[in-house]
This record gives C-alpha cells, structure tokens and sequence, in this order.
C-alpha cells in the first residue's frame, strides 16, 4: 500500500492570498500546501480521494496517467471542484467510477447540473459512473484491495472517511460516532483532519486530533487539512512519537 499526499492544506490553500504570516512566507516546501486529496496505490490499483480545486495541477505534479475510481468525501467545494478535470482520464481511458454517500451526490448534482442534465453542445463532459457509499458497506476493487466507508461528522455534515485495507483517511470532521470509531482500529496508518491549532466549529483542532489518535490508537498518523497556523519546522515538535504533520507529496507506504 502506498498513499500520496497530493494536498494536505485547508480550503484556501497555503499560502493563503495576501497573507504575510511566518508560514504564508516560509521558503521550506512542507509549508506549501495545495488543497487536500490523497492518491491510494495498491496491487496494481490506483484511488483516488476527492477531486480539489487543485487537481490538475495535482495530477500533473504526481504524474497521474489512470485511475481506477474517485472516493468522495463531502461536497465542499475545496474537495469537489477539480471533478471536471477527470475528462482527459475519461479520453483516454473511458467512464470513471465516482463513489460517494447520498448528501454528497444530492449536492453534486446541483452543483456540476451540466454533467447531469446536459444541455450544452461542444466540448467533452466529465463521464462518471456514480455509486452510493453506505457506511459500514465494505467493497473491493481486486482481490488485495478492501474499500470500507465510514461516517463522520463535519458540523452537522455527515461526510465519508475511507478505510483501504489497514490505512484510513478522515478529513473534515468535527467528531467521530462510536460505531465508526470501530472500524478505524488495529490501523497502521491514519491520517487525520487537524485544521489549526485554536479549537473549530467544524474540524478537529490539534489537540482534539491528538485525542482521537491517543483513543484509536493508529500505528502511525498524519494530519492534514493544515492551515497556515502549522510551520512544519515549529509546530512538529508539538507532536508525539508518530505522528506526523502531513506534507504536499509525500509519500507513505504500508508494512504490506
Ligand atoms: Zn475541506
Ligand atoms: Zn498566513
Ligand atoms: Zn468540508
């Protein structure tokens, strides 16, 4: 298993536009953060977890030439927006399976009504195969990959985590109910939502993240969705034996 951070910053991104702040400013390429997607590669298969504002220029950095499905979060736009830059995947290798929980199809089809209901003529349309995550309802793509989708709560939004095997993904969430809290044990990996370190309406702080790992006790951890309170150089060493803020490419791979 190998997971690829192609972005680990909150919605605007850091930079943030017009902010002078020690991180916004910082010269090392851990502080630079493109919004948050992660690409999932195992036993030939290849995910991956929501399409940002930013994929294009995701895709192109990572040298993404196929993949085997798209895993939906939530529909915000920061995790959703770069969805119409499937099509040259689509050109060359046909329709994409699209997975999402009910809200989020509900708000993507709103959103993207030009894929749904097309009226337009000229120019390629994002092709997408939409499938209906039920949490707990696990699925496979081959024989050696288990997709399991989880529930969590982003303020009042329901939004997906993604367990692959022994990894997890959990961004955008403000709590974890007790029956998904179960299927994100005996993990080797878990990465995690950690927007800032003052306290959210609706994503973990640092130190509610810190708890849910001292709780679920992950093997090792990540945090993302980062906003420019974190400088790598500086708030790392808040951090306890393993776990790790996550950066822009880096790349994690699995004991198996
Ligand atoms: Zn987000
Ligand atoms: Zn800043
Ligand atoms: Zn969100």
């Amino acid at each position: 298993m190998k997971l690829t951070f192609l972005g680990t910053g909150t919605s605007t991104g850091v930079p943030s536009i017009g902010c002078r702040c020690e991180t916004c400013l910082s010269t090392d390429p851990r502080d630079k953060r493109l919004r948050v997607s992660v690409l999932v590669e195992h036993a030939g298969k290849s995910i991956l977890v929501d399409t940002s504002i930013d994929f294009r220029q995701q895709a192109l950095r990572a040298d993404i030439r196929y993949l085997d499905a798209v895993m939906i979060t939530h529909c915000h736009v920061d995790h959703v927006f770069g969805l119409d830059d499937i099509r040259p995947l689509n050109f060359r290798h046909g329709a994409m399976g699209v997975y999402a929980n009910d809200v989020a199809w509900t708000g993507l089809r709103q959103m993207f009504s030009y894929i749904f209901e097309p009226t337009h003529f000229g120019g390629g349309l994002p092709q997408l195969v939409p499938h209906t995550v039920t949490p707990g309802s696990s699925f496979s793509f081959g024989k050696e990959l288990e997709v399991t989708p989880l529930e969590v709560i982003h303020g009042k939004l329901p939004v997906i985590a993604y367990r692959f095997n022994d990894f997890a993904y959990a961004t955008d969430l403000k709590s974890i109910p007790a029956e998904s809290k179960d299927g994100l044990r005996d993990l080797d990996v878990l990465v995690l939502d950690c927007v800032r370190l003052k306290k959210h309406a609706t994503h973990l702080c640092l130190e509610e993240a810190l708890a849910y790992i001292d709780e679920l006790k992950p093997r090792r951890s990540y945090l993302t969705h980062l906003n420019h309170d974190i400088l790598q150089s500086r708030e790392s060493r808040l951090l306890p034996e393993n776990v790790h803020f996550a950066f822009d490419e880096l790349q994690v791979e699995g004991a198996i």
